[in-house]
């Protein structure tokens, strides 16, 4: 018995060890995916849930890595979280999304995802503020999504930096609301400029009585505090619909498009469109 056991931890320290292998390529890879150039961001639209008009377009981030096709953020941002990467990918992000943004119909507001780690880098606000010194995208355009998760960690850091950026005039939004643990009391000691309802209550919606109830209850707590909202993960006409007689201001999702790259004509480059 003893002779197996230690069997077994060798199988699983061998195990451990292809895992943290895997991490460090990963590393490795992001490293070079940042100097390389090899991010790009893909754009979805936001619609007002009765004219279908777009308010907005969401930056979502995916890497063209080398022989391995196109990486969707889950498969990366996890890991460029655990170390300082996310940073760099992070400035990046905003940096390209503010760029995007400036060809586009001054009206629409672009958003951009902020992961818990970006949220609470200290270079935050100052980046931000040259960012929108170097691309001349007003303030007012730029809207930043972050979850309960950069709130929970440092509640008056965090507090800090959102009085900061809204000083700034740049809009938040809570990201994937109703998934997180004590949204209720966030929502109101921070200053949202928008909640987003989380896609798994949209899907849910309309087959399930709890599901609705629960998407019910986001929307008029949001309207009692005068904040605006935008379901996400919209696929289907009676989503769409349920949504609008709820009264929730925006949405989002496959139904009205899925994110794209925003490709303006002087931007047609022949070497992006290898793969
Ligand atoms: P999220 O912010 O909740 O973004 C919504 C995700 O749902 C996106 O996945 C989007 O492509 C997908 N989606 C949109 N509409 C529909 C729909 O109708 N049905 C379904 N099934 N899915 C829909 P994506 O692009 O893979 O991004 C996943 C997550 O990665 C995002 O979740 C966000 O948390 C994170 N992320 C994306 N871009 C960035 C970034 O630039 N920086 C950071 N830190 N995180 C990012
Ligand atoms: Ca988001
Ligand atoms: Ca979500
Ligand atoms: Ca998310």
């Amino acid at each position: 018995a003893k002779e197996a056991g230690r069997g077994c931890f060798r199988v699983y320290d061998a195990a451990l060890h292809e895992v943290h292998e895997q991490k460090r390529d990963l590393e490795t890879a992001l490293h070079d995916a940042i100097e390389g150039d090899q991010f790009v961001l893909h754009f979805q639209p936001k619609v007002c849930s009765h004219t279908r008009a777009i308010v907005g377009r969401e930056a979502l981030i995916r890497w063209n890595r080398p022989g391995r096709g196109m990486v969707y953020p889950d498969n990366f941002i996890p890991v460029a979280e655990q170390s300082l990467l996310i940073n760099d990918i992070g400035r990046w992000t905003i940096r390209a999304a503010c760029e995007a943004a400036i060809k586009w119909d001054a009206n629409e507001t672009v958003a951009v995802n902020l992961s818990a780690r970006q949220f609470l880098d200290p270079d935050l606000v100052e980046d931000i503020r040259n960012i929108l010194h170097e691309t001349g995208l007003n303030p007012s355009r730029l809207e930043l999504e972050i979850t309960e998760t950069a709130l929970i960690l440092n509640k008056q850091l965090a507090a800090t930096i959102l009085m900061q950026l809204k000083a700034i005039g740049i809009k938040i939004a809570l990201d994937d609301f109703g998934t997180g643990y004590s949204s209720m009391s966030y929502v109101q000691s921070f200053p949202f400029d928008r909640l987003k309802i989380d896609r798994s209550f949209v899907a849910a919606m309309n087959g399930d009585r709890k599901s609705r109830a629960i998407v019910e209850a986001i929307i008029s707590l949001a309207h009692s505090l005068d904040i605006p909202v935008v379901a996400e993960g919209v696929e289907t006409e009676e989503q769409a619909s349920l949504l609008r007689s709820l009264l929730c201001e925006e949405i989002q999702g496959f139904l009205i498009a899925r994110p794209e790259p925003f490709i303006l004509s002087e931007q047609a480059d022949p070497k992006s469109a290898r793969s």
